[in-house]
């Protein structure tokens, strides 16, 4: 076969674009050529004539400069010597990009099928599709290998390509619109994959033209435009067989032979206006009796993708159906090549003389989109983008948000491979973990039998798997910590009973606390769940009695992070510190340490103690506040504050009346609350009734 020479290539572009850089593409063209140098195709051709016949292809949809040079290099970097670097330096940057793009997209290719599922594979190439030009190339590149599939001699091989190009490029195709694609990509994969059933249809379509004695669709075509003409609207009338791919696909879906499936052949009406498509839609219906329910009006709704044209059925003279497409001629392009061809027209001129605004920027399609459901279409494109997709060494997708890093990755690709990480190779090179990945990043995590999660990760990774997992590690480290607590607590109430412990004791205890094991009990003693007379009496009924002693006043469920677990606090009657409050701890000699809010007029007399920073620990719930109430003396306002802290769950642990001022009475509440939070709420509804006058936390 002949290759497109480089002045033929140059003078395409030129011919639409006539700002085309012309040195730009002539410099790509030798480069390419002289890189591919002696490398051969299957078809036995040059390699180089692949590249260029896909640059052919892209000047079909009048591409701009560059697009058709990424397409003359696009397999350089991958298949020959040459360099990013080099490109970049040649070329420019944003050819460089461009380049880049489709080489990542092909690598993704080259991997073996088990490796990646067809639904993760168009996902991706959509993510790596920032600029919608890599993804025209790319369909480019395919359809020309399509075109020349038959060369391969490995039966296996061509049929994965079709399958693949049947599964992933041809709805890529539809997806943006491009249905010349689409369909040339259906039929040569439908060829592939299923010959037998591919040439008994086009054997069939054949065999129906000659029963119709002469070519059927030409007489067909001359008599729908004359019909029009007579009412003076000049259209031109173009008559298809419906390509065997969608005929098979339609006896698939309904059930149907070849011989009942009417309709194998469709026209196309091609008018002037949109006024014009609904006047031909009439004078076809009163010429030819329409099929009920056929006709559709995408011009008034238009497809997702922004296709519109008016579709209707009708009975044809001997009882042959036939479907009829009428639209403009911008709708026609539309259909034809997709969004480049809605933009060209946009701009008033079909040369895409500008450059190229509409292919790479998305947001025009929203700005654009006619309904809901075509904006939603489009924006799936957009949404790819907040993913990214990253390989392991085996080349093996993981689909991951953006922002992720090799944490994340590691939790996606196995629960082990995360617990166990210490570092990541990223493209080959050790990176900090905290690295956020890139789109076709390939990544090696690091690992040692020895690592465990660390909290610090939570503060970067982005996946709900990753911090769920790191989560639950670190609790269970937790529950340890706190168990240990616990039996240190539990050691000296023991040491506190009138007589040792027998064996069973322990068993005993359990079973009348109802707790399932030791380390439990543990738990529940070190987070003050159970008090200290409970325990006694579990162990040894009778002996806290004989003790006669109380449980130490702070062994509610408090803890607080900077004391060594074990030692002994109170919370300071001053200023009655509750979960919430910003805290500091008082240590003096042959004391416990005292805790008080920060902003506690005590806290001057604390200048010759130890000043400890303490804050409140995760499982700490509870603490009593203080608050003084000013409330309108009047028959049931005591029952009014009764029930809204009943209602808010808090309980009363005194009440005082400290002052009585003619129709106001002053209270001073101790109320145990679980935290600030808590406590503001109370405030809150507390002032919100008509009997208080004020409410304040002393
Ligand atoms: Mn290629």
């Amino acid at each position: 076969m002949s290759v497109l020479r480089q002045y033929e290539l140059v003078e395409k572009v030129k011919g639409y674009d006539p700002d085309a850089d012309e040195a730009l593409i002539n410099r790509a063209y030798v480069f390419s050529m002289k890189a591919h140098g002696t490398q051969k195709r299957a078809s036995g051709d040059p390699y180089f004539s692949h590249p260029i016949e896909v640059a052919g292809i892209l000047t079909d949809l009048r591409l701009d400069d560059e697009t058709i040079v990424t397409a003359i290099l696009h397999d350089t970097i991958e298949d020959t010597v040459a360099t990013p670097d080099e490109i970049e330096k040649l070329f420019g940057g944003s050819v460089a990009r461009l380049v880049d793009g489709v080489t990542k997209l092909s690598r993704i290719e080259a991997q073996s099928e088990s490796q990646r599922a067809a639904e993760n594979l168009r996902k991706f190439l959509l993510a790596m599709s920032t600029d919608i030009r890599v993804l025209l190339v790319k369909l480019a590149d395919r359809l020309h290998n399509m075109r020349t599939l038959h060369f391969i001699k490995d039966g296996e091989k061509r049929r994965r390509i079709a399958r693949e190009t049947m599964d992933i490029y041809a709805p890529l195709a539809e997806r943006i619109g491009m249905y010349e694609f689409m369909t040339e990509m259906q039929t040569l994969a439908f060829r592939e994959l299923e010959p037998d059933a591919y040439e008994s249809i086009t054997k069939r379509i054949e065999r129906l033209h000659r029963g119709g004695g002469g070519d059927l669709i030409q007489r067909i075509g001359r008599g729908i435009k004359a019909h029009l003409e007579a009412d003076g609207i000049e259209a031109e009338v173009q008559g298809r067989e419906k390509h065997p791919y969608s005929i098979w696909r339609k006896m698939a879906e309904r059930h149907v032979s070849f011989e009942q499936l009417s309709d194998v052949m469709a026209f196309r009406a091609i008018v002037g206006s949109v006024d014009e498509c609904y006047r031909t839609l009439g004078l076809i219906h009163q010429r030819w009796p329409m099929v009920p329910g056929r006709f559709k009006d995408f011009i008034s709704t238009p497809k997702r993708n922004g296709y519109r044209s008016l579709h209707t059925t009708i009975i044809h003279d001997e009882q042959m159906r036939i479907e009829i497409q009428i639209r403009t001629n911008e709708m026609h392009a539309q259909a034809e090549h997709g969004l480049a061809a809605h933009w060209a027209y946009k701009e008033g001129k079909l040369a895409a003389t500008t450059k190229h605004p509409w292919i790479s920027d998305l947001v025009e399609i929203l700005e654009h989109a006619a309904t809901a459901e075509e904006l939603l279409e489009h924006t799936r494109m957009a949404m790819y983008q907040d993913r990214i997709f990253a390989f392991t060494p085996k080349g093996e997708l993981i689909q991951l948000p953006k922002g992720a890093t090799p944490i994340d990755f590691a939790y996606a690709v196995h629960t082990d491979l995360g617990d166990q990480t210490v570092g990541a190779k990223i493209n080959g090179r050790v990176m900090p973990l905290r690295t956020p990945l890139g789109n076709g990043d390939q990544v090696e995590i690091l690992v040692s039998k020895a690592q465990h999660p660390q909290p610090a990760w939570l503060s970067y990774v982005v996946t709900g798997k990753a911090r769920a997992k790191i989560r639950r590690w670190v609790k269970s480290k937790e529950r340890e910590e706190t168990i240990a607590l616990g039996r240190k607590i539990f050691d000296e109430i023991v040491q506190r009973l009138p007589a040792p412990l027998g064996w069973e004791a322990m068993t005993e205890a359990l079973r009348r606390l109802h707790l399932p094991d030791d380390e439990t009990l543990m738990e529940e003693i070190a987070l003050k769940r159970i008090d200290d007379v409970a325990v006694m009496e579990a162990l040894m009924p009778g002996s806290a009695m004989k003790e006669g002693v109380k449980p130490p006043p702070q062994r509610t469920a408090i803890s607080i992070k900077g004391l060594t677990p074990g030692v002994a606090f109170h919370l300071a009657d001053c200023c009655h510190p509750i979960p919430g409050d910003r805290i500091v701890g008082l240590r003096r000699e042959g004391e416990g340490i005292e805790v008080h809010v920060i902003g506690c007029d005590n806290l001057a007399s604390g200048i010759d103690a130890d000043w400890v920073d303490l804050a409140w620990g995760d499982e700490t719930d509870g603490g009593t506040a203080r608050l003084s109430i000013i409330i309108k003396n009047q028959p049931g306002s005591l029952a009014v504050i009764a029930g809204i802290l009943g209602s808010h769950g808090a309980n009363i642990v005194s009440m005082d009346q400290t002052a009585r001022d003619g129709s106001f009475h002053t209270f001073m509440l101790d109320v145990e609350v679980h935290d600030l939070q808590h406590l503001m709420r109370i405030l809150a509804a507390l002032r919100a009734t008509d009997v208080v006058s004020t409410a304040e936390r002393l």
